[in-house]
């Protein structure tokens, strides 16, 4: 891994903006050969305190700059992050294991959460509230909520780091940053550009540890922390909202995903195709909002799956380095592990391979962009993330077959479906349970709009004018005159 700029690779932890190190290190591996990247320290119990304490003491003053302030420095860390794509594309790449084009992207895309919440930091307005007294008057402040922990995961190792961090820096929180230990390189180089663009010590830390058990207790039960955010499984969403129960803390949850892509008879071929297949396939299939069953109604399913299918075949599979890679490695062995369970599962109740349908020849982690078919509910991987590059087909007859079908999961993150009636698409969009739709459309995920799921998909808005909300508390004024 060459970067042009060597100080991006840091292996420490970060308070105070100071980077420190443990005795205790774990490696990084790169999951395209298994090759060590760097040692990194294992914060623990310890470092999680002195973390939150630096937060603590830091929101003293970061709360109360004026917001044109903070967005000024947010807008240059924005700038920094986008002068260094290259660099943090392929420590991306090195680490999680994209294609590097995607890497490229998720910079891109993470970066767009920082400069938009930049600009909404300015526009969190209060409200006078009409008084039904005549000695009274009402009136609301938007206020931070105080110290914020966030824990993340390995798939969007930027993204999802600056889609939280960028709305509670910008509304006046400061920050406990809990990286996933498959990816804590990506959140260090966020935080040397932090620093360099001027956010204050103590205002944004940075936790890399092997002992999620052990500091996610602290950052979800320490009383000082008022605010937990979290993308991860909806098994772990549920441990973290018991352990923040204690001290009743706001909360975010952006959890597990199963993304119904349904291809209605009357769709565009060409736009079920593509949509299907960037939904899929992006990142090895590996986001909680990938296509997790693809349904086909019974009249066009030959038509789509010939396309589909061809499209499938012609995804390149290697390294994420190499030029034309489509599908990297999985991260690792576990992931590997999940989707030969899955596969294996669905075999023995009546799926058959289109496509694909094993390991490929890549590398240790790496699976053939897969296609199997006559999958029912009864499978596994019907109610399972696969997080792997397996497209799961179901066949449906009826419209109502296919809602009832897309709603029968615990999951209500994001759904997709293509069609061309348009009273159809409306009534279709209303009716299915989750809290984004794609319509026509594989990709979906942008600075300006809401991310977030309902039922066990978790709560609470990312990005969009409403992401600062989970930020922020409304304060009431009743004022006697
Ligand atoms: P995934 O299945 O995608 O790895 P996880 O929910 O296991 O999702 O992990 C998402 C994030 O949650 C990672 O940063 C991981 O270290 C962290 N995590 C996992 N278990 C716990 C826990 N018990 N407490 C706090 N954080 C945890």
């Amino acid at each position: 891994m060459k970067l042009s700029n060597t100080a991006l690779l840091q292996s420490g932890y970060f308070i105070n903006n100071e980077w420190h190190t443990t005795g205790k290190k774990f490696p990084v591996y790169n999951p395209a050969n298994g090759e060590t990247l760097i040692q990194v320290s294992d914060a623990g119990v310890q470092e999680a305190e002195a973390a939150v304490a630096a937060a603590e003491k830091a929101f003293v003053t970061w709360s109360v700059l004026p917001a044109k302030e903070r967005a000024a420095i947010l807008k240059k860390w924005f700038s920094l992050i986008v002068q260094h794509t290259d660099d943090l594309a392929l420590l991306l790449t090195s680490e999680q294991g994209k294609p590097l084009e995607e890497a490229k992207g998720e910079v891109q895309y993470g970066a767009s959460f920082i400069e938009w919440f930049a600009e909404e930091a300015r526009r969190v307005y209060g409200d006078v509230i009409p008084s039904p007294m005549t000695d009274r008057r009402f009136v609301t402040i938007k206020q931070p909520v105080g110290v914020v922990s966030a824990i993340t995961p390995w798939n969007f190792p930027i993204a999802m780091i600056t889609r939280k961090i960028a709305p509670a820096l910008a509304v006046g929180c400061t920050v406990v940053l809990k990286p996933a230990e498959d990816t804590p390189l990506c959140a260090l180089a966020l935080a040397v550009l932090a620093k360099e663009a001027g956010i204050p010590a103590g205002v944004f830390n940075v936790l890399p540890t092997m002992q999620a058990v052990e500091v996610g207790k602290v950052l979800t039960t320490h009383p000082v922390v008022q605010k937990v955010s979290f993308t991860g499984s909806t098994e772990v969403g549920r441990i973290l909202m018991q352990q923040a129960a204690s001290t009743v803390k706001k909360m975010s949850l952006e959890l597990g995903g199963n993304a119904p892509a349904i291809v209605f008879e009357d769709a565009d071929i060409e736009k079920a195709v593509k949509g299907t297949l960037a939904s899929k396939y992006r990142n090895a299939g590996q986001t909680c909002v990938c296509a997790n069953r693809v349904l086909v109604q019974r009249s066009i399913y030959p038509a789509f799956m010939e396309a589909y299918t061809k499209a499938v075949a012609a995804l390149m599979v290697g390294n994420g380095v190499d030029k034309d890679v489509k599908i990297g490695p999985l991260i690792n062995q576990d992931a590997i592990d999940k989707v030969e369970r899955l596969m294996q599962d669905a075999l023995n109740k009546g799926a058959e391979v289109l496509l694909g349908g094993k390991k490929a020849a890549a590398g240790e982690l790496f699976y053939e962009p897969t296609i199997i078919t006559k999958c029912t509910a009864e499978m596994d991987l019907s109610h399972e993330e696969i997080f792997g590059p397996v497209s799961a087909v179901y066949i449906f007859d009826t419209v109502e077959d296919a809602i009832q079908l897309a709603n029968a999961t615990e999951y209500g993150l994001a759904a997709y479906f293509f069609a061309t009636d348009i009273a159809k698409i409306w009534r279709i969009a209303e009716q299915l349970q989750y809290g984004i739709i794609g319509i026509n459309e594989g990709i979906i995920s942008f600075a300006e709009v809401p991310f977030g799921g309902i039922k066990q998909s978790g709560f609470g808005k990312e990005g969009s004018m409403y992401g600062v909300d989970d930020y922020l508390i409304v304060k009431y004024m009743c004022i006697g005159i």
